[in-house]
């Protein structure tokens, strides 16, 4: 198969023909129909994300299953189907699952990324994820693959896996916004426009999108944000609290992932107020708050992996809402790459150049 291969990191990623596993009983083979190219996997190029090279990125991808020898009645999918591969598995058999969260699945953050494939020279090469979108094939954990009964465009459902599902899981499972709530959005990039369309289906009263730059507040203004701050005019937090009868949101979600953003966040948020972090910039991070606002003034300060989803129930969701109308995708994908360009794709990402740019050629 061919594939885009991570072999240094800040490198260009040279496409390389690579001979795929077979899959073992509980996985799957998957044909990648498009796949998004996502500042996750720019993240994991830039060593941010501790990736272990050679590795195929792409941590999802709408694709067709090619093989399947664990049986169709068994995982609800078979030959032929589409089929969308999410970066987060639920292997139903750890200690998460069992409680429910299989948003820290052990198989995301127990196991090292698994190999794949071999290339020419015979060295073992990793999938991003336990997906590898950035190839013919995917070898995946069949927990990690659902099928999607949809005829919307593949660079639509390719979002699923990614900016959509934890969007829209964002602000309905973790913030659950409320109606006529205000809910700010620090962030407007792919992850941050789906926050702002979920935040309005849940009938937010008043959507702050918060971005540096003007073609991303005005991409939220045409999907339903009814304020738009630029940081670069004046305070961010002043211009959300002077929009919010001073207090502050009562939602405010971060989408960005540099520290201060998070601090600017937890900041523009009320007391008593919820506080969604989805971003983050380096693993290893830190970030630095007052205490008297995370310990005094009741925020609820709370983790957002995947937008806690239960892929089982919001992946039919979000595909209903998308095909009413309601999430609109066409918006957010700003361009098509074949596989070959991979490396201008990873650039558009780098250089905000593109809000999801989605891999749609592999030959
Ligand atoms: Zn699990
Ligand atoms: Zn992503």
């Amino acid at each position: 198969m061919r594939a885009a291969v991570l072999e240094a990191f800040g490198a260009p990623m040279p496409v390389r023909e690579l001979a795929p596993r077979d899959p073992a009983e509980h996985e799957v083979l998957v044909r990648t129909v498009a796949a998004p190219f996502c500042s996750t996997d720019w993240l994991g190029w830039r060593a941010m994300r501790g990736k272990i090279p050679p590795v195929v990125l792409g941590h999802t991808a709408l694709g067709v299953v090619e093989r399947c020898d664990g049986g169709t009645r068994a995982y609800g999918y078979g030959v032929g189907d589409l089929v969308v591969v999410a970066g987060t598995p639920q292997c139903d058999e750890c200690f998460y699952c069992g409680i429910g969260r299989p948003d820290q699945c052990a198989l995301l953050f127990e196991r090292p990324e698994p190999v794949v494939a071999t290339d020419r020279q015979g060295r073992p090469v990793r999938a991003a994820g336990g997906v590898g979108a950035y190839a013919e094939l995917m070898v995946a954990d069949r927990s990690q693959v659902w099928r999607v009964d949809s005829s919307l465009p593949a660079t639509h459902l390719s979002l699923l896996g990614c900016g959509i599902t934890t969007g829209h899981g964002a602000i309905v499972n973790v913030a659950q916004v409320r109606p006529g709530a205000s809910v700010a959005v620090v962030g407007l990039g792919h992850l941050g426009l789906w926050c702002v369309q979920a935040a309005r289906v849940a009938g937010a009263g008043r959507i702050i999108g918060v971005d540096l730059l003007a073609e991303r507040r005005a991409t939220a203004a045409a999907l339903g944000a009814t304020d738009l701050v630029d940081p670069a005019e004046h305070d961010p937090v002043e211009q959300v609290r002077s929009l919010t009868e001073g207090r502050g949101a009562d939602v405010v979600v971060e989408a960005a992932g540099p520290e201060l953003a998070v601090q600017q966040a937890v900041a523009m948020s009320r007391r008593a107020g919820t506080v969604v972090l989805t971003g983050v910039q380096w693993a290893e991070g830190r970030v630095c708050l007052p205490q008297n606002a995370i310990a005094i003034h009741g925020r609820r300060i709370l983790s957002c992996q995947n937008g806690q989803s239960l892929l089982g129930r919001d992946l039919a969701r979000c595909v209903a809402l998308m095909e009413s109308g309601v999430y609109d995708a066409r918006p957010i994908v700003t361009a098509e790459y074949t596989l070959d360009q991979v490396n201008d794709a990873l650039y558009a990402s780098g250089e905000f150049r593109d809000l999801s740019g989605v891999i749609t050629a592999f030959r």
